[in-house]
């Protein structure tokens, strides 16, 4: 299944073989990196995976951290690695965004080419992404350039997980709601956010925002993927694997074993992502096709 994969974090050299120090200062990327499911990667081990994959271009980002300058080292290690794999790669940058700096960055990350901002932490980077307060200046970095963030959510119910975090539809939606021009993705299918676009005041709110399947084998059965296409809303899903720690293969069995229709599929996997990432960037032009 040949696909665009909007969800992916990459590791710079240095931050892997630093990673003992790093989780000392850092708890959730102490909690992340120290359990059962986690892999490295590096763009190397990325660019084989989409070979085998025959994944068309691949999203990328770092980790974000609650350190600026830690960001900065894994944006560096994007900017670079979309400079020389431009027809493979698009990149995000990372940010704490409340933190001192962070709007700079964001735009030298912007300027550099990268056409985004994520996969961000609200828990792990203490931000309350439903209070206005504290998003406004980042939704106006984000409008301004012509950039999508990428939020972390979760469901609000079900199993625990690591890294699962208190963020979910509610706070998603009040996202939104303070800021329904910004181009956003919720990871994670929303933590079930989509359902709530057929309330007809939502799907207006909602007209910016999409969702990506990351962790889907691990959450939902096969069958959200036939709901989320009668729902009507299946032109605002992503593919997103989450890799290093899931890639394509369990996503294919999900897609075959669902019951959507194959256009639908072949939409979610790698059309809605190529239309998306055209309409970012500088001048609005994104990534020409
Ligand atoms: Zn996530």
């Amino acid at each position: 299944m040949r696909s665009v994969d909007f969800h992916i974090h990459l590791y710079p050299p240095e931050i892997i073989r630093d990673a003992e120090s790093i989780s000392r200062l850092e708890p959730y990327f102490d909690a992340l990196t120290h359990n059962r499911v986690h892999k490295w990667a590096t763009v190397e081990d990325l660019l084989a995976r989409m070979e085998r994959d025959d994944v068309e271009r691949a999203v990328v980002g770092g980790f974000a951290f609650q350190d600026l300058g830690l960001c900065r080292i894994c944006n560096d290690y994007i900017i670079d690695a979309v400079e020389k794999y431009p027809d493979k790669l698009s990149g995000l940058c990372l940010v704490p965004p409340l933190a001192r700096g962070a709007e700079a960055e964001v735009f030298r990350c912007a300027e550099a080419g990268l056409l985004g901002v994520g996969e961000l932490f609200p828990e792990g980077q203490n931000i309350d992404i439903a209070d206005r307060d504290q998003t406004w200046r980042l939704a106006g970095i984000l409008h301004e350039a012509n950039l999508c963030v990428l939020w972390h959510t979760a469901e609000p119910v079900g199993h625990a997980y690591v890294g699962k975090g208190n963020v979910g539809p509610k706070e998603a939606a009040a996202f939104c709601m303070n800021h329904p021009e910004v181009k956003t993705i919720f990871a994670h299918l929303g933590g079930g956010l989509w359902l709530y676009e057929l309330m007809p005041e939502m799907r207006l709110y909602l007209r910016n925002a999409r969702y990506d399947l990351a962790a889907l084998p691990w959450l939902y059965e096969p069958a959200v993927l036939r709901t989320i296409e009668s729902a009507g809303v299946a032109h605002k899903f992503l593919m997103g694997t989450d890799f290093p720690i899931l890639d394509s293969s369990r996503y294919e069995r999900i897609f075959a074993a669902s019951g959507a229709a194959p256009e639908v599929l072949e939409r979610i996997a790698r059309g809605n992502g190529l239309e998306f990432l055209a309409s970012l960037g500088r001048n609005g032009r994104g990534v020409q096709y």
